[in-house]
């Protein structure tokens, strides 16, 4: 990772952190801070992506702006967090992306929405596009399967390739070892940490989503959006067993598996994006990175597009609108799967091997297995004595 401006901001502030301390029960990364006495630029990577943006020490903080010692650890972590994700993206030609992602979004969405609508028109007929379609392979008369299989396939393995080599990269970077990823007890933790949101706690009252009161609306409106995304996951993969293991091809009923895991899901994401676009509009600006919002917003409604028109899709699928509707849905899902690597979307993957750290960090030393035992509780009385 490289060294910048904001790394040596970081630097200076976690020195200041470190002699304070008062912030220290607030989340992971004050503990984890409290175990180095240096920080490399590395270490600056890990703990910035071991911030949740609580905003809790900044509120906090008697040498917050205006003090002259100008402490902002969320701003400053945000902006050491959007180069971590710049340095860390695969393949290297494209780390350049996220500099300008917020309109890279919009018009990839475009792009890939009109290209669908352009391929149904070309490979089928244009009449698809308003003619009901209706009973078992519905959604394969207005675009072929072979297309769907095609584009979704590659994008989405692309995206998932990006992700590891990225992971991977970080993973490296902040000293990991491979060994390291299957060790039960700390992945159980951070498994733990990643799917309750434990560090939105702040210091257990809620984080402070929109100014100084504590608050746990941010958390549970990316609860709705997380877990409404894996829900649409399951959705789709339940879908791909009832077409290629039972036989069964799209649309399916109302009250089938497939149709009541997307429902749910795809309400769950509306909601939870829309309600995150919210918090993010009435925040006090003051700890915010403002030269990254524009990204974040333009992913949120992106993500709140993939959803909406999934829901729009189960409403109008019997009438003439449907192949419209297919072709749009089906553009902002390859943007998504296209972009994921170079947007806001891979917090998700830095944040959780960062999570992982923690937990390895915070596992009790074990004994040496080169020393007899005698030596090693003269190695121990030696160590406490230093
Ligand atoms: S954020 Fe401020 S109050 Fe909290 S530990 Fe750092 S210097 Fe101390
Ligand atoms: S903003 Fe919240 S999560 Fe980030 S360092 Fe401060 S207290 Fe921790």
């Amino acid at each position: 990772m490289r060294e910048t401006d904001a790394v040596a901001d970081a630097r200076r502030d976690l020195e200041v952190c470190n002699a304070c301390r008062y912030c220290e029960s607030f989340c992971a990364v004050f503990p984890a801070m409290t175990l180095r006495r240096d920080f490399s630029t590395a270490d600056i990577g890990y703990l910035a992506n071991l911030c949740h943006n609580c905003r809790g020490c900044y509120y906090a903080c008697q040498y917050a702006p205006p003090h002259p010692f100008n402490i902002n650890l969320p701003q400053t972590f945000a902006q050491v967090r959007s180069e971590t994700y710049e340095d860390y993206a695969w393949p290297a030609p494209m780390r350049g992306l996220f500099k300008s992602n917020g309109n890279l979004i919009a018009m990839t969405t475009v792009v890939l929405i009109a290209g669908v609508l352009l391929a149904c028109m070309a490979i089928v007929d244009p009449s698809i596009l308003y003619t009901p379609q209706t009973g078992p392979g519905a959604f394969y008369r207005v675009i072929p399967w072979w297309v769907m299989v095609l584009i979704s396939g590659t994008t989405f393995g692309f995206a998932i390739l990006a992700l590891i080599m990225g992971f991977r990269a970080f993973w490296k970077d902040t000293g990991g070892k491979p060994g390291e990823l299957t060790q039960g007890r700390p992945l159980a933790t951070a498994l733990h940490d990643i799917f309750t949101l434990r560090n939105l706690g702040g210091g257990g009252g809620g984080c402070n989503d929109r100014d100084e009161a504590f608050s746990n609306t941010r958390r549970r409106f990316h609860h709705l959006m997380f877990y409404g995304f894996l829900l649409c996951f399951a959705s789709t993969t339940s879908a791909t067993f009832y077409d290629h293991f039972l036989g069964h091809p799209a649309p399916y009923p109302f009250w089938s598996l497939p149709v009541q895991l997307g429902t749910w899901g795809g309400v769950g994401m509306v909601l939870g994006t829309a309600g995150l676009i919210w918090v993010k509009i009435t925040a006090d600006p003051a700890p915010a990175a403002r030269n990254l919002l524009g990204a974040e917003y333009a992913l949120l409604t992106l993500l709140f597009l993939v959803a909406s028109t999934g829901l729009l899709l189960l409403g109008l699928r019997h009438t003439g609108a449907m192949g419209v509707i297919l072709a749009v849905h089906l553009g902002t899902v390859f943007a998504f799967f296209l972009l994921t690597p170079y947007s806001k979307m891979v917090h998700g993957v830095y944040r959780s091997a960062a999570l992982l750290r923690h937990a390895l960090e915070r596992q009790p030393a074990q004994p040496s297995p080169t020393l007899p035992p005698s030596a090693q509780s003269k190695d121990r009385a030696a160590g406490s004595v230093a």
